[in-house]
Formats: C-alpha cells, structure tokens, sequence
C-alpha cells in the first residue's frame, strides 16, 4: 500500500469491521442464555406462558436480557477493535521511532546511522530521505576533518621554513643578509596565498557568493584576463596566442568570476609550461554552450592524476608544483565550483607527462 492516508482509513474499516463482526458473534452468543435466565428468573414456576402474562413482565424480561446480551457483544467488541487498532497504529509508530532514535544517534555525532523501512508509503519516503541526509551530513563532516589535515599541513611547510632560517639566523648558522630574508618573505607570501585561497574556497564551496549574470563578450574577458597575466608571461618567455571566432554568441556569466577562472587557467598554464612553450586560448560555440580551451605546450599531466586535479589540495607532485611556482591545490577547485555556478562544466585532458596541457570550460550562450 502507498498512502498512510489509504493504510489509516482501511485500518478505520478493519477495525469497525472487527468491532461489528465481534458485536454480533457475541449479541448471537449470549443473547439466548441472557434472556432465558431473566424469563425464570421471574417466573420460578416454569408455568406455560413464559413471562408473557398480564403486566407486560415478558417484555420487560426480554429487554432485560437483550440489554445484557448487548453488553457483553459491546464489552467484546471494544475489546477486539482496541487490539486492532493497538495493531495498526504501532505499525505506523515503529518506523517513526525508529526515525526519533536515529535522529537522536546522529545529533550525538553518530554520522553512520541509517534507518531500514520497508514499503513505499510516506514513511518510508521519510526514511529514505533521511538516510539521505544522514549520507550528507557523514560527508560533510568527512570533508570537514579531510580539510582540517589538509589546511595543517599546508600550514606546517611554509611555517617549518620559516622556523628554520629565522632559528639558523640566531644561532648564527645562517647569515641575516637579504637572501635569507628574501626566503623568509617568500614563505609568507606562500602563508598569505594560501589564506587567500583558503578564504575563496569556503566562500566559494558554500555557495555564499552571488553571481551576477549579464550577456558577456567572451573575447573580451579573455583580452582583460590576457592584459594583466602578459608581463608574467613574456617574463618568463611563453607565448600566449588567442582563436576566438568573430561570430561567437555572447555568453551568459558573471563578468569578475569568469575573469578569476582563466586566471587560475592561465596562470596554471604558465606555471606548468617552460620558457619557449606556447599557451592557446580557444573559443569554439557548441549548441546552447561555448566551450572556451586552455591549451598548453608544458609538463602535461599523468593519465592517473586527471580524475584527481580538481580536489582540492591535489597536485601531481608536490615538489614539481613548488619548484613551478604552483599554489596549495586549490586553483582548480575554486575554478571548477565558479564554472558549475554557471551551470557549465570543466574538464582536463593530456596525453600525458611533457605533452602539454588542455583544460576545457563551458559556459551558457545567448542565441540572438
Ligand atoms: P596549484 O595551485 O598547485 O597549481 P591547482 O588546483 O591549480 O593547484 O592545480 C592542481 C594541480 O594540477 C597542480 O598542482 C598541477 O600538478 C596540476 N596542473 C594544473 N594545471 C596544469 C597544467 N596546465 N599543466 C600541468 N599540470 C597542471
């Protein structure tokens, strides 16, 4: 059965039926013997006539013995439609305290707890929705302490660094000139970057962000975000070369964040490319969509860690990403949450290590 509103009034009919079922078992069971009892009862003598002489005893009699018969038909009755009914509602209460119980585990920090309803009723809807929410609240909290070692340990290395030449610096091991100073100001800035990201990433990931969405020129946020990342670029000696289409239809995004994802695109772009690499930015409409491509000549990325390269705190080799100038791991983090708050998706692909490079977004477009 589907409903409770079904269950609860088939069980209404069960019971009257059981109470009117009883009632009648018992009036047709006691009603001989009640009424013979009051009829010699009143007359001793057993003489012809039975109670049905003058003065109207007879019916008196019967109605005696009738209200008997009923009292008991009632008293049974009530008796069988009470069990009944004690029957049906502890169906309907087991699941509800099992639910009660549960809930009382999970609040005491039990994230594990499921509860195990049968059917296809409203409770049982309840149930599996709860187990749901049990589900991602475990996840949460899973998440919650992943983060904590995570962000412990991001802290510690810059933290050990800085430790170490400012206590070489007083036992006199390590000279104060500028470069130790320099390598000291170096860690912070990893402390301050980190803090930063740190800071988009929960704003990002809570979704306490709003995104202003207006008809954007795709080319230009790409000029904007090329404009600023250009001195780094050509610092370090790698081309940046654009293939945007004329004819591409104005997307539908927020003008800050887009800019922030090529920057995080770009920038890792740069990182992973050696000097003499080259860095493409392709726009290319596609249906309801236009997919913009980050494409690198650089370090690519091994086949086992593509899947891996959007969690946060990844990196494909932690020393390899330091010695790149690469960040914590949470570049592509923050730029996969901003491109499905568009509603769009982001993806890698490389054919592997030394083989560059291409990181692929979409994002809505607006047909005139
Ligand atoms: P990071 O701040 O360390 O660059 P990201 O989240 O931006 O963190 O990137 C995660 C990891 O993905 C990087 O550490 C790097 O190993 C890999 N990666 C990202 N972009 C590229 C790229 N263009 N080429 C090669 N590897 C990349």
């Amino acid at each position: 059965m589907k409903s409770i509103q079904a269950k609860l009034l088939l069980s209404y009919l069960l019971v009257l039926l059981v109470g009117v079922v009883v009632l009648l078992a018992a009036v047709q069971l006691s009603a001989p013997t009640a009424y013979s009892r009051h009829m010699m009862a009143d007359m001793p003598g057993m003489g012809p006539g039975h109670g049905m002489g003058p003065g109207g005893s007879g019916l008196a009699n019967f109605r005696a013995g009738l209200l008997e018969a009923l009292g008991y038909a009632i008293g049974a009755a009530l008796l069988a439609a009470l069990a009944v009914s004690i029957l049906f509602s502890q169906r309907i209460v087991s699941p509800l305290e099992k639910m009660a119980a549960a809930t009382k585990r999970i609040a005491e920090g039990h994230y594990d707890e499921r509860v195990h309803i049968q059917g296809q009723d409203e409770l049982a809807q309840l149930a599996h929705r709860f187990n749901q929410m049990a589900e991602q609240l475990e996840n949460t909290e899973a998440m919650r302490r992943r983060l904590i070692g995570d962000v412990s340990h991001e802290l510690r290395t810059p933290l050990t660094a800085i430790q170490g030449y400012t206590e070489g610096m007083i036992d006199g091991v390590l000279p104060a000139d500028t470069e130790t100073l320099q390598q000291i100001h170096h860690e912070t800035r990893r402390l301050t970057r980190l803090v930063d990201d740190l800071q988009e990433l929960s704003q990002v990931e809570s979704g306490a962000f709003s995104l202003e969405l207006h008809p954007q020129s795709l080319a230009a946020l790409v000029q904007t975000t090329a404009k600023r990342l250009a001195p780094a670029y050509e610092k370090k000696g790698v081309s940046l070369q654009f293939n945007l289409p004329a004819n591409l239809p104005l997307v539908l995004a927020d003008e800050d964040r887009v800019i922030q994802i090529l920057t995080n695109l770009l920038n890792n772009a740069l990182a992973y490319t050696p000097s003499g690499g080259k860095v493409t930015v392709t726009a290319t409409p596609s249906g309801h969509e236009v997919q913009i491509a980050v494409q690198d000549t650089g370090i690519g990325i091994p086949a086992e860690s593509i899947a891996r390269i959007f969690d946060r705190f990844y990196r494909v080799d932690k020393s390899r990403s330091r010695s790149a100038g690469g960040g914590s791991g949470i570049g592509l983090t923050i730029a996969r949450a901003l491109v499905e708050a568009h509603g769009g998706r982001i993806w890698a692909q490389s054919a592997g290590e030394g083989q560059g490079s291409t990181f692929t977004f979409t994002l809505r477009s607006i047909h005139a």
